[in-house]
């Protein structure tokens, strides 16, 4: 097989590296690296009114943003959470000592379904950590409905979303708290990065104190916080990739219009449709769906017979969290729990999106998912 030309499900986007220079010696000169640093500084409040949301705190990474977020509102016992994402969304319940409870996921979008929530609700659930998969935003209303009447917490793995809207306001904006990742894999990244937006200042000032060992001030350690900052390498590369931001969507936007006109017609290969109502979306990944018996192959045929072409698609989420060692002895992972996530992780494929996926290239991916159908 020839190995030249390899395309993979994701390239990370970064700006001229002229571009990053000025800030690099600016901090080089000013021995300020970290500890809420000027350009950490600036980054948190600009990304504040980017995404027009209240307070932003920034993270080393996605996956300690969401560990913190959990101890910010003290959450204990069980959480309902989805099987259908990365790992890291569970693991950020087992390092917290709390008890993933897995709910089903509804077939369109592929979010956590509000409709099966109550029943897996007992007197140790205290929280819901939903995620906006594939950026699109959850049924938040109905989430905040089930949360209210049982008195409940909600937070957001929002790594898929940035800034993206739903009727005009961020989907950050709903739930306790949202998570943001800055992975180099994300559309919008600081190589490795993350965040946690908060709604009132008294949050803000807890998550700041977790971030940074629990220190409230010199001599104060408020609890056994973690070392999860960002530092300001990472802050500047934020500060100039939101210069650009909307430069790259515009052209994952056009990778996936061609995807949905071109992949239209073929039989057995099913689009998430777009969500009514979102804007600003950040099309993060390109997931199709095969039906094995109209398509004439299963997803792992698509998939193995790409990758001899050079082209790696990624089966996110394949397999679900609650097929892991640490979870599949959970009563909630068993199969028949989640029908319609069990169903959904054997049939998808994400294919190769980002700004730089050049035309021949997505060009020759659309024939080869043609050529292969029946
Ligand atoms: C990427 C991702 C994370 C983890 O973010 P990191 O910044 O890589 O730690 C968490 N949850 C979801 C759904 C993700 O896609």
């Amino acid at each position: 097989m020839p190995k030249k030309n390899k395309i993979f499900v994701t390239q990370p986007t970064l700006p001229d590296l002229k571009e990053l220079i000025p800030y690099l010696e600016d901090i080089w000169q000013s021995k300020r690296l970290t500890n809420n640093g000027k350009y950490h500084q600036l980054f948190e409040k600009k990304l504040a009114e980017y995404l027009n949301v209240k307070y932003v705190s920034l993270f080393t990474n996605g996956t300690l943003a969401l560990v913190t977020a959990l101890q910010t509102l003290r959450i204990t016992g069980e959480v309902i959470t989805t099987p259908f994402s990365f790992v890291a969304t569970a693991n950020s319940l087992i390092w917290n000592n709390l008890k993933p409870v897995f709910v089903d996921i509804e077939p369109v979008y592929c979010n956590i379904d509000p409709e099966k929530m109550e029943a897996a609700i007992t007197q140790q659930t205290t929280a819901i950590l939903a995620v906006h998969v594939y950026g699109n935003p959850c049924n938040v209303k109905r989430i905040q409905e089930i949360a209210d009447t049982y008195g409940l917490k909600v937070i957001y793995d929002a790594a898929h979303t940035f800034n993206n809207k739903l009727n005009g306001t961020s989907i950050l904006n709903y739930g306790d708290l949202s998570i943001l990742s800055f992975h180099a894999t994300k559309p919008f990244n600081t190589m490795e990065g993350g965040a946690i937006i908060s709604h009132d200042e008294k949050t803000k000032k807890r998550i700041d104190y977790l971030k940074n060992f629990g220190f409230a001030d010199e001599v104060t350690v408020m609890a056994p916080g973690i070392n999860s900052k960002m530092n300001e390498m990472q802050a500047a590369l934020g500060l100039l990739q939101l210069k650009h931001y909307e430069e790259y969507i515009a052209k994952r936007k056009a990778i996936s219009d061609l995807y949905r006109k071109e992949l239209n017609s073929v039989k057995g290969i099913e689009m998430i449709p777009e969500h009514e109502g979102v804007s600003n979306y950040n099309y993060p990944y390109f997931p199709v769906l095969v039906d094995e018996k109209m398509y004439g192959k299963t997803r792992d045929k698509l998939y193995e017979d790409l990758k001899n072409k050079g082209i790696y698609g990624r089966r996110y989420f394949y397999p679900l969290i609650s097929q892991f060692s640490t979870y599949r002895g959970l009563n909630s992972s068993k199969a028949e729990n989640l029908p319609t996530a069990e169903q959904i992780t054997k049939r998808v494929i994400c294919l190769p999106i980002y700004p730089d996926l050049d035309n021949n290239n997505q060009s020759q991916i659309i024939n080869l998912i043609k050529q292969f159908a029946l």
